[in-house]
């Protein structure tokens, strides 16, 4: 199950095979503290369970888009999600 917002996500080896592919969300594990090339070889860091996190594809997608690409481009959201210029 995503760690955010609980809907089951589908782990390859690990979940069900009987569910159809169309219904499928893909699981993704999240580090919280996200890895860059200082940090990409730190242990403590990579497999930390405490650092890592569960989640769907969609909140992973927020996730990063909401901290990085956004900013990144000028863009942040307003209070229901949409994106909106700064
Ligand atoms: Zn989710
Ligand atoms: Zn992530």
């Amino acid at each position: 199950m995503c760690a955010r917002c609980g809907c089951p996500v589908y782990v390859k080896g690990i979940s069900d095979e009987n569910i159809p592919k169309e219904n499928r969300i893909k699981g993704i594990v999240h580090h919280k503290q996200y890895l860059n090339n200082d940090n990409i070889y730190d242990e403590n860091i990579t497999l930390n369970e405490s650092n890592l996190e569960g989640i769907c594809i969609d909140c992973h997608n927020q996730e990063h888009f909401k901290k990085q690409m956004a900013i990144r481009n000028g863009l942040t959201f307003d209070s229901k999600g949409n994106l909106i210029k700064k």
